[in-house]
């Protein structure tokens, strides 16, 4: 079988595909409170094109997906396609991340579909005034109580914080005791500009160390051995049912095992979250590529793939890093 490997012998075997631009919250670290200029439906990947990305990738030796958006479960049929998907007997893996307002009505049948194995359920904080803040909406009430029918699922739990300089930074150990009686992992991710406009004014610059440094003040940790492609460093309370995980998002440095690549809901191939775009696999699909056109074409463009975040920002041609998250995929 041939396989994605890039110019530092990395090889790919996870995608990150984004559904949707579109999403039901405004959440204020990823989009402004007017929310984005989504894109026309037919610039949309349909679900076909979707299965049949996926499925060329997957005879390339990709094994693992991620569904993200925008929020997935705005799109229609969206649990359809995830059986769909489940089809493709090369995949081993699907993943969602999600916001989890929309997410309780389906999680049984989510249940049913042996691949869907992690849930990634975003919250970034337990205080329903402040979430809604955050969020821009009030959810809060549907987001814990999916978070708590979720935890007793056959499903994996782990919620997304992200950390939010004089925000959310005085919840970080609350969160962590989250993990005392739930068997979740709380993963904490610096925040990054991918918001619509740019770098946030922030004060105090909560990254990996001070984050760390926060949770050593209350709590005795060890590191867990991760997966060398892991995106987190993690840690668990001695006796604590859960884990913590830490992703240096910003700081970038854990690019040199980077196993993935990412497709954007306009079909945009991106080998790095921070470089601006490869080449539009949507374009090139509906020009009427085969799919043995499509894996010679992403046979060549992973080549492409920069060693890191900072060279990927520092190859971008439309300027500094300032999309939403959403139309990304996070
Ligand atoms: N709507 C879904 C959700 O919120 O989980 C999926 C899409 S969202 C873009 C994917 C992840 O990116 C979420 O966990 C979100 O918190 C994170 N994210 C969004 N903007 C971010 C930013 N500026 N910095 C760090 N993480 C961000
Ligand atoms: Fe929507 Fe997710 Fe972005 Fe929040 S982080 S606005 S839920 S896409």
């Amino acid at each position: 079988m041939q396989q994605l490997i890039d110019s530092f012998g990395r090889q790919i075997t996870y995608v990150r595909l984004a559904v949707t631009d579109r999403c039901n919250l405004r959440c204020q670290y990823c989009m402004p409170a007017h929310g984005i200029d989504i894109v026309p439906r037919k610039e949309l990947l349909t679900y076909k094109e979707m299965y049949r990305i996926i499925r060329v990738l997957t005879e390339l030796g990709v094994t693992k997906v991620r569904l993200t958006g925008g929020e997935p479960f705005v799109r229609k049929d969206f649990v359809n396609f995830l059986e769909m998907l489940s089809f493709n007997d090369l995949l081993n893996t699907i993943n969602i991340t999600t916001n989890g307002a929309l997410i309780k009505k389906h999680i049984k049948s989510i249940e049913g579909l042996k691949k869907v194995k992690n849930i990634n359920l975003s919250i970034d904080s337990l205080y329903e005034d402040k979430f809604n803040q955050i969020t821009r909406r009030n959810v809060f009430s549907e987001v814990y109580s999916a978070l708590e029918l979720l935890e007793k699922s056959s499903l994996n739990l782990k919620l997304n914080v992200v950390v939010q300089s004089g925000f959310n930074t005085n919840e970080i150990n609350d969160f962590v005791k989250l993990t005392e009686d739930k068997n979740i992992v709380v993963r904490f991710i610096e925040e990054m500009p991918f918001n619509g406009s740019g770098q946030r004014e922030i004060g105090e610059n909560w990254n990996l160390k001070r984050i760390l440094e926060e949770i050593q003040s209350e709590f005795k940790i060890y590191e867990v051995p991760t997966k060398k492609s892991s995106t987190s460093r993690n840690f668990q309370v001695e006796n604590f049912k859960g884990s913590v995980g830490i992703i240096p998002a910003f700081t970038r440095t854990i690019c040199n095992d980077c196993n993935r690549i990412r497709i954007t809901s306009t079909g945009m191939l991106k080998n790095c979250l921070f470089d601006d775009g490869v080449f539009s696999i949507r374009d090139f699909i509906r020009k009427g590529a085969s799919n043995n056109d499509l894996k010679q074409l992403f046979l060549s463009l992973v080549k492409q793939k920069p060693k890191n975040g900072f060279i990927a920002e520092a190859n971008r041609t439309n300027g500094n890093v300032s999309e939403s998250m959403s139309t990304i995929g996070g």
